[in-house]
């Protein structure tokens, strides 16, 4: 068979120990899943998981203890930081329970859900979809996946991030709304969960505003950390 045009690359981001790369398939992401974050939002904290994607090639894979490079995008004034545990599924499924759920888990990684607040906001206003706001290019910082036999008790793990040496964020896993085994339940009604996929858990409290020079660096305990440096 031949293409019109070159198909685009498979997006994958690498695996701790191992030579072998993980293909991402689709990046979801939980809305207010720690209840100081959707306080923080203006909510409640109290109300069922709900959710968003990303692209999969919105994808920037931070390798090992490099720094990589992100560009401010364009059309913000108000881009936000969001550090998140991210589950990578390694076995499909639709409706899957959340008993069953940890089987459906490769491993897991520390992620950034970087978000242009100010379109957020103006989209919650106007009732329009999020897309813009969450799902542009290099919107997906992931470290390398640590596969889950070798990642620590992540249901517990400290979640932090710092900005230029500084604390911003500094939580703990255990503080999920809807933990790892209930958010692949909720997704896999709604979508067929299938290998490849990413899943951003949600954000502890303590996001805000980053610019050009900020060095953003966050890790969850157990599982690894990851370093950028936004550029102008
Ligand atoms: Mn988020």
């Amino acid at each position: 068979m031949s293409y019109v045009f070159a198909p685009a690359p498979v997006v994958t981001v690498p695996v701790v120990g191992s030579t072998d790369r993980f293909p991402v398939h689709r990046i979801y992401c939980v809305g207010r899943n720690y209840v100081e974050h959707a306080q923080e939002m203006g909510h409640t904290g109290r109300e069922a998981p709900f959710f968003f994607l990303k692209p999969a090639d919105a994808v920037l894979v931070v390798n090992g203890t490099e720094t990589a490079d992100l560009p401010y995008p364009g059309v913000t004034q108000d881009l936000h930081h969001e550090i998140e545990l991210v589950v990578a599924i390694g076995k499909g499924g639709s409706n899957i329970a959340a008993a069953d759920a940890l089987a459906h888990v490769y491993g897991y990684a520390v992620g950034l859900d970087m978000t242009r607040r100010d379109l957020q906001a103006e989209a919650k206003k106007q009732g329009r979809p999020w897309c813009a706001a969450k799902g542009f290019e290099l919107s997906a910082p992931i470290s390398a996946i640590t596969p889950a036999a070798q990642a620590g008790a992540v249901e517990s793990a400290a979640i932090w991030l710092q900005v230029n040496g500084e604390d911003r964020q500094r939580s703990t896993v255990a503080k999920l709304i809807w933990n790892i085994a209930e958010t692949i339940e909720h997704i896999s009604k709604l979508w067929t969960l299938a290998p490849g996929d990413l899943i951003y858990t949600g954000t502890p409290a303590g996001v805000a505003a980053v610019v050009p020079g900020d060095t953003l660096y966050g890790g969850v305990d157990g599982v690894g950390t990851l370093s950028v440096k936004l550029s102008a």
